[in-house]
C-alpha cells in the first residue's frame, strides 16, 4: 500500500522540476491530485501522463500570486475528489535579479507575489478545510537561499526566509487543529528553473538541464547534482503519516550544501593527520 493511499493532494508548480516529480511519486504513493500551474501545455501533459498510468490527476490553470485563482484551485480539489489532505506550495520562480538600488518596486512585489503571498494564499484557502475535518499535511517549498546568503538574489532569498517563519508561525496556530505545516528548503536542484542560468541563445532545455546537473555535481559535500525526485521523496515523507509528528518543520534537503566548507576544500592544515 502506497504512503499517500485514499488522500487528495493539490501541487503548484506541477508543470515541470519539482512539482511534477512530485506528481509522480505522489500517484505512485497512492494519492488523487489536484496540478497547478500556470503553463497549461505541460501540465495537461503531466495529469494525462499520470491518467494513462491509472492514477487520478486534472490539471487546472491557477496563478499561485492571485487569490481568486487559489481558491478555486481549492474548490476544484474539493469538488473533484470530495476531500482535501495535503496541500504541496510549491509554485516558484528566480524573481527579480540585481544590485539592491537598482531592483524596481514593481519587480519586488511580482517576486513576493509569487514566491510569499502564493504560499499565504495556498495555506490560507485550505486552513478552513483542512481545520474542520481536524486532519491535513500543507508542505511549502522555501530553500536553502532563505537560511543562508549567497545561493540566490536578494528578494528571491527574503521570500524563501518569510516561507520559512510563515510555515512556523502558522503551523503554531494549525496545529492545535490536527494539521501539520512544515517546508522543504531545497540545495541546488537540477530543473529548468536553474537550468535558465546556463541557458543561452539556442540553447534546448534539454542542454541546459545537462549542463546544470553538471555544474551541480560537485557544489556538495554528496558528489551528485541534486534531482527533483530527491525534494519530491521529501515531500512524500512530510505529507504522510510517516511524518505524523513533525510540524513546523523546516526539512534541509541539500546533500549537505550549507554545513560548512567541503572537506576537500579546507586547508590542509585541517586534513592532514598529526600526531598529538
Ligand atoms: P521549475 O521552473 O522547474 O518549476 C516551477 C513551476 O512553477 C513551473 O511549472 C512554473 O510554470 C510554475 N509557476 C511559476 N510561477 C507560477 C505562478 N505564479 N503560479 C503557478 N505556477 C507558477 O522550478 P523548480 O526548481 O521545480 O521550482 C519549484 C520550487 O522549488 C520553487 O518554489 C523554487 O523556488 C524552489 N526551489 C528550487 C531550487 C532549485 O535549485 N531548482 C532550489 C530551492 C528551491
Amino acid at each position: 500500500m502506497g504512503k499517500l493511499e485514499g488522500k487528495v493532494a493539490v501541487i503548484t508548480g506541477a508543470a515541470s522540476g519539482i512539482g511534477e516529480a512530485s506528481a509522480h511519486r505522489f500517484a505512485a504513493e497512492g494519492a488523487a491530485l489536484l496540478l497547478a500551474d500556470m503553463n497549461d501545455a505541460r501540465g495537461e501533459g503531466v495529469a494525462a501522463c499520470l491518467r494513462a498510468g491509472g492514477a487520478k490527476a486534472t490539471y487546472v490553470h491557477a496563478d499561485v500570486s492571485r487569490e481568486d485563482h487559489v481558491k478555486a484551485m481549492v474548490d476544484a480539489a474539493v469538488s473533484q475528489h470530495g476531500r482535501l489532505d495535503v496541500v504541496f506550495n510549491n509554485a516558484g520562480f528566480g524573481g527579480t535579479s540585481g544590485p539592491i538600488a537598482e531592483i524596481p518596486v514593481d519587480e519586488f512585489d511580482a517576486t513576493m507575489g509569487v514566491l510569499l503571498r502564493g504560499v499565504f494564499l495556498g495555506i490560507k484557502h485550505a486552513a478552513p478545510i483542512l481545520a474542520a475535518q481536524g486532519s491535513g499535511s500543507i508542505v511549502n517549498t522555501a530553500s536553502v537561499a532563505g537560511l543562508r546568503t549567497g545561493h540566490a538574489p536578494h528578494v528571491y532569498s527574503v521570500a524563501k526566509a518569510a516561507v520559512v517563519q510563515l510555515t512556523k508561525t502558522v503551523a503554531m496556530e494549525l496545529g492545535e487543529q490536527g494539521v501539520r505545516v512544515n517546508c522543504i528548503c531545497p540545495g541546488g536542484i537540477a530543473t529548468p528553473l536553474l537550468a535558465q542560468a546556463f541557458a543561452t541563445e539556442g540553447t534546448t532545455e534539454a542542454d541546459a538541464l545537462a549542463l546544470t546537473r553538471q555544474a551541480l555535481a560537485f557544489a556538495q559535500p554528496l558528489r551528485r547534482p541534486g534531482l527533483p525526485e530527491d525534494i519530491a521523496a521529501a515531500a512524500v515523507w512530510l505529507a504522510s503519516e510517516d511524518a505524523a509528528f513533525v510540524n513546523g518543520h523546516a526539512l534541509v534537503v541539500d546533500g549537505g550544501l550549507t554545513c560548512g566548507v567541503q572537506w576537500s576544500l579546507q586547508p590542509p592544515v585541517m586534513r592532514e593527520r598529526r600526531t598529538l
